[in-house]
């Protein structure tokens, strides 16, 4: 039956609007290196959604972006003003750039907010708060991607049709690492464990302990874990470099790492019939993926980011299942939390 205007509420209008757009607003919260750097320049090859909007608490930095992006004044946001984006139809999505910590309140104040959203990673800084970011968008009927770009990332994608369909056998043994060389600058992530919550393994490790999960496919049962700090005046509060090991059910075991103080980033993966990888793994480009010794031979020309935005545009669009879901970042805020009590005890924490 035809909806005419008398008996249409403006609620029911919105969802018809919104179903005939073929491009979603983004918005980006937090105008930081991973915004700048990464997702706006990303957002200039996306198909299902563009860079619509800014929420930034440096007035400084609006003009640059606004000429760069070509950006309505009525699309800028700051925090204080923030919850207004509510009224504001041509924003469809906020990307939440902040600071681990205040994931959260970003999160929960744009689903309130009538926004779908995307969060980076780590999720947050407790499976507590992750909890509640989930709730938030569920009581919004809003949807919710951590910002895990390669779960969309073909290389990867592959580890994780193999691990499915068993092709080279079955997986026996992983090594996983991601670290860097430098305990540099002021930057949070650095100096201030009430914000990042952690060290590497908050801000990169979660790659590898992502890796070992769809290089599995199935979940741990039991981890292992020791920490080490050699630079005792940097870092507070936070660990210089850890180092765990997951057992898997069917006998699986993964053997993983990060630091500020390595240079490593790889996943290899062992089986009953082979040995494939991917060195560099969890670089913005050059990824190269091995198959026993041979290239994967995939060549990609699309920044993983616009990847990772288009699929969830397409979500929203479509109505159908995040790949990179919010209860993906709970369940690795869930094994951070087992890495860094079992690296804290001695302890080995079964599931
Ligand atoms: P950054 O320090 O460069 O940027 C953070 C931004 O948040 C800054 O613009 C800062 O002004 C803003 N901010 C808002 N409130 C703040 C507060 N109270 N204190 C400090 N800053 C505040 O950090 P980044 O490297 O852009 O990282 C941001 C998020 O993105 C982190 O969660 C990080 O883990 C994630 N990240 C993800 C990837 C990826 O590959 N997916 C890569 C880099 C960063």
């Amino acid at each position: 039956m035809a909806i005419t205007a008398p008996f249409a509420t403006p609620h029911l209008f919105s969802i018809i609007h919104r179903k005939k757009k073929e491009k979603l607003g983004i918005a980006l919260l937090g105008l930081g290196g991973y915004a700048g750097g990464q997702l706006a320049p990303s957002l200039q090859q996306t198909e299902y959604c563009y860079l619509a909007g800014i929420v930034t608490g440096t007035p400084s930095k609006v003009p640059e972006w606004q000429e760069k992006y070509n950006i309505p004044d009525k699309n800028i946001y700051n925090y204080d003003n923030f919850d207004e984006i509510a009224d504001n139809d041509s924003i469809d999505i906020v990307y939440v750039v902040t600071p681990n910590a205040l994931h959260m309140p970003y999160t929960i104040r744009a689903a309130q907010a009538g926004k779908h959203v995307i969060c980076e990673k780590p999720m947050e800084i407790s499976s507590e708060n992750c909890r509640k970011m989930i709730d938030a968008c569920e009581k919004a009927n809003r949807k919710l991607q951590i910002g895990y770009r390669l779960r969309y990332e073909p290389r990867h994608q592959k580890l994780m049709k193999w691990a499915r369909e068993k092709t080279y056998g079955k997986v026996k043994v992983i090594d996983t690492d991601f670290s860097f060389y430098g305990v540099n600058g002021s930057n949070w992530r650095f100096t201030d464990a009430s914000l990042s919550g952690g060290g590497p393994l908050m801000d990169i490790g979660i790659y590898s302990l992502e890796a070992t999960r769809y290089a599995t496919g199935r979940e741990p049962i039991s981890i292992t874990a020791q920490k080490y700090k050699t630079i005792q005046d940097k870092l507070p509060g936070m660990e210089e470099s850890i180092f765990w090991q997951m057992e898997f059910p069917d006998g699986m075991i993964a053997n993983c790492g990060s630091s500020y103080v390595a240079r490593r980033n790889y996943v290899w993966v062992s089986t009953e019939n082979g040995r494939y990888g991917i060195e560099p793994a969890f670089s913005y480009g050059g990824l190269k993926g091995m198959v026993n010794g041979d290239s994967m031979n995939i060549e990609t020309s699309r920044k993983q980011q616009a990847v990772q935005m288009d699929a969830f545009a397409q979500n929203i669009l479509n109505d159908t299942e995040i790949i990179a879901s919010g209860q993906h970042g709970l369940q690795d805020m869930i094994y951070i939390e087992a890495i860094y009590e079992a690296a804290g005890s001695g302890k080995k924490i079964s599931f």
